[in-house]
């Protein structure tokens, strides 16, 4: 049959579209809006949607019940800043140096000018916001100046708004910063930090061990704040300083008040907690509140801070005007520098679920994580065996929301909008590379059931969940299907196939970004 002129021109437009991968995924007037909520080194068996049987996580459990719960969804590294990195920029934090766990006073990772998620949103008129953990480096080559303007940083890549615990909470500072300064900064107390005891009688875990309400297991050992010693050294800044207790309450609230004050537009929301991360120190009421210690009682404070993000996009009536993707940066960890009973009182929990490995290593247990989508009316319930990670949120989130992607960013982030939508027909990634904190060259390539892992260093670390390293071959090869565990290396009886992927992972490595 002819096709009408109008028939033709949306063919052509829709092969066109498909060519240059900028697919619309909604209509303009349908655009939702977008929640990330990114946990910290939460691993795939830790949520009872994923199997988990010794702790209770009855909201992440509805919002998979409402949406779509995928079962290969995975970071794109088995570390904080490089998934953050990646997540933000749709690029392998591999391709840039520099993208490992940033230290206290790191300077800003993303410069500006580089195309985000956030600007790409912003740019097509989302309203956007980090609020929790950034971890990615604050102000210039110097680093942060704590007393006077952190810049560059998030407002300078896309975010209307920041409400920013500034590094992870297990190092120094304690404070937040609200868009692009320290929030209650008193100028008469500034605030210093470095990585040299600033006195001789500067009290830390070392000299004051007997003082602390957690002690450390290793490392950790420095400042001394809330009766916590962290990595790295601070002064001053004594008013702008939280409670561990806090960081929860305090980021919900934030998110709230901004989802209120922005409810008429498209908004964009990167809510990344810091539960589970160490110091697990959660607020009194959760405190002793799982059998599985402070660990435990952490994935109840999540599982309570997603509800509450849940709750408030309902009470506005943006229940069905708002997709929610749920993931965690990275695997898990037990024993993290704390002595927080994680191994002690773990019992049967299995916080790395049917896998093996977790925080960073490249076993799946590192970086295969919960990743739910949820968007009421537009996203069928169900589960999906699509292979996505969050370095496809970037693309992704562009064409749900319609937005336009500057001309070679985003170089690793496939569009993914069918699968996350849970269009018919759609797929996920053909191939996907992992990495752990990116300093020894440590990679996961999964193809298909097929996942070659590639160790320059020739060890992994928290491969057992314990921290003590093993020493592996360079090159192994697992059939996921046959052996999701990890525990046997095919690669003698399949040379043919890990060949073909060490030069196709080879080739990937070596793209320019
Ligand atoms: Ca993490």
């Amino acid at each position: 049959m002819p096709h009408t002129p109008i028939q033709f021109a949306v063919l052509f437009l829709s092969i066109f579209a498909h060519l240059h991968g900028e697919e619309v995924a909604v209509s303009a007037n349908d655009r939702p809006n977008i929640i990330c909520i990114m946990a910290d080194d939460l691993g795939y068996g830790d949520v009872g949607c994923y199997g988990a049987t010794e702790i209770k996580t009855p909201n992440i459990d509805r919002l998979a019940a409402e949406g779509r719960r995928f079962t290969s969804g995975y970071c794109s590294a088995s570390t904080c800043t490089p998934t953050r990195y990646s997540f933000l920029t749709g690029v392998y934090a591999f391709r840039q140096k520099g993208t490992g766990v940033a230290p206290p006073n790191s300077p800003a990772l993303i410069q500006p000018g580089t195309a985000t998620v956030a600007s790409v949103l912003k740019e097509a008129g989302y309203k956007t916001v980090v609020i929790g953990k950034w971890h990615l480096g604050l102000g210039g080559k110097d680093g942060p100046d704590w007393n006077g303007l952190l810049k560059p940083g998030p407002l300078d890549i896309g975010f209307d708004h920041a409400f920013l615990l500034p590094t992870t909470n297990d190092r120094v500072p304690q404070v937040f910063v609200r868009d692009d300064r320290v929030l209650n900064l008193d100028p008469q107390d500034p605030l210093w930090v470095g990585d040299k005891k600033p006195s001789e009688d500067h009290p830390t875990g070392l000299s004051h061990r007997h003082t602390l309400k957690m002690d450390w297991s290793h490392g950790h050992n420095a400042t001394i704040h809330n009766g916590i010693s962290r990595i790295g050294f601070y002064t001053g800044g004594n008013k702008a300083r939280f409670r561990d207790e806090d960081l929860s309450d305090r980021w919900v609230q934030d998110a709230k008040e901004w989802m209120t004050e922005n409810r008429k537009q498209p908004f964009f929301m990167f809510f990344a907690s810091h539960a589970i991360h160490v110091p697990r120190v959660v607020h009194e009421r959760f405190q002793g509140a799982s059998k599985l210690g402070p660990r435990g009682d952490a994935i109840l404070e999540l599982d309570w801070s997603v509800g509450e993000l849940m709750k408030a996009v309902e009470e506005l009536g943006l229940k069905e005007k708002t997709l929610i993707v749920f993931c965690s940066d990275n695997g898990p960890v037990l024993d993290d520098g704390y002595v927080d009973e994680a191994i002690e009182k773990l019992g049967k929990h299995d916080p790395s679920g049917p896998f093996r490995g977790g925080k960073y290593n490249v076993f799946e247990g590192g970086t295969r994580t919960p990743f739910i989508a949820s968007w009421p009316g537009r996203i069928p319930v169900g589960e999906s065996t699509d292979i996505i990670s969050t370095i496809d949120l970037p693309a992704t989130f562009a064409a749900i929301a319609n937005a336009k992607v500057p001309e070679m960013a985003f170089g690793d982030s496939v569009n993914l909008h069918g699968a996350l939508l849970g269009e018919a027909d759609a797929t996920g990634r053909p191939h996907l590379v992992t990495q752990d904190n990116g300093q020894a060259g440590n990679f996961g390539f999964r193809v298909g059931k097929w996942k070659l892992m590639r160790l320059d260093s020739e060890r992994a670390t928290n491969v057992e969940l314990r921290l003590s390293p093993t020493k592996l071959p360079k090159f192994q090869l697992f059939d996921l299907e046959q052996d999701p565990e990890e525990r046997h290396n095919v690669i003698d009886q399949h040379a043919d196939v890990a060949e073909t992927m060490r030069m196709e992972l080879e080739a990937i490595i070596k793209q320019s970004k």
